[in-house]
């Protein structure tokens, strides 16, 4: 499940915390890291805020994109910087219509769901959220366009994303960057990405930062 919701958990996943767990086992929804990386092993993400309303601005996605470079055992494991157009690779912030919203978390989800992240291969097609592949090459970060969700579509009752404070869009910002470095839910303490909007930490906890050094190690 890469949504965030403010309902009920579908998936609980029961996780135990000890210091011989992998960061993979600890972020279990993405296989692998698979974001494109430098001779150190750094993620290189570098996003964009293709057709993103007023109130899904670029600095609201830098601000929370840069969450994630942050240091992890003295080492930077992830640059962040703003993509280039003829850049192959990058995670895409893209507010949908609402048809397109509809038909990428369904009927039962669209107003419930804050915002949802798609992998995507180096043909551009969309992958499975859980793929493994090793073709991926960036990301699509989908919210619902702000200019819907006031009932006159009648497509939305809300906008859950756009119901958020400034802060909780930060944080789901920054929640579903983590799903497009290639980490998944977690049940746990103050992570940022836990699934539901309310538990969501506003900064990475030690817990992010140590998963960060495993999925990226430093060489
Ligand atoms: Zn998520």
């Amino acid at each position: 499940m890469k949504r965030i919701t403010k309902c009920i958990i579908i998936i609980v996943m029961i996780l135990t915390v000890c210091g011989s767990v992998s960061a993979e086992e600890l972020y279990p929804v993405y296989p692998k890291a698979w974001m494109n990386r430098n001779a150190h092993g750094q993620a290189l993400l570098k996003y964009t805020d293709y057709n993103l309303s007023s109130n899904y601005t670029q600095i609201s996605v830098s601000t929370a994109s840069n969450r994630w470079a942050a240091t992890a055992s003295g080492y930077q494991r992830v640059i962040v910087s703003v993509a280039s157009s003829s850049e192959t690779y990058r995670v895409y912030h893209v507010a949908a219509t609402p048809t397109f919203w509809i038909n990428k978390v369904g009927d039962e989800w669209m107003n419930d769901a804050a915002a949802i992240a798609f992998p995507y291969g180096s043909n551009g097609s969309e992958l499975n959220q859980n793929s493994s592949s090793p073709d991926i090459k960036g990301a699509n970060i989908y919210y619902p366009d702000n200019t819907y969700g006031d009932g006159t579509t009648g497509l939305f009752e809300d906008n859950y994303f756009e119901s958020l404070s400034t802060a909780k869009k930060n944080n789901v910002i920054c929640h579903e960057t983590g799903h497009a470095l290639g980490f998944g839910h977690v049940s746990i303490g103050t992570s940022v990405m836990r699934e539901l909007v309310d538990d969501m930490s506003s900064s990475l906890s030690t817990y992010d930062l140590n998963c960060l050094s495993s999925k990226y190690p430093y060489s």
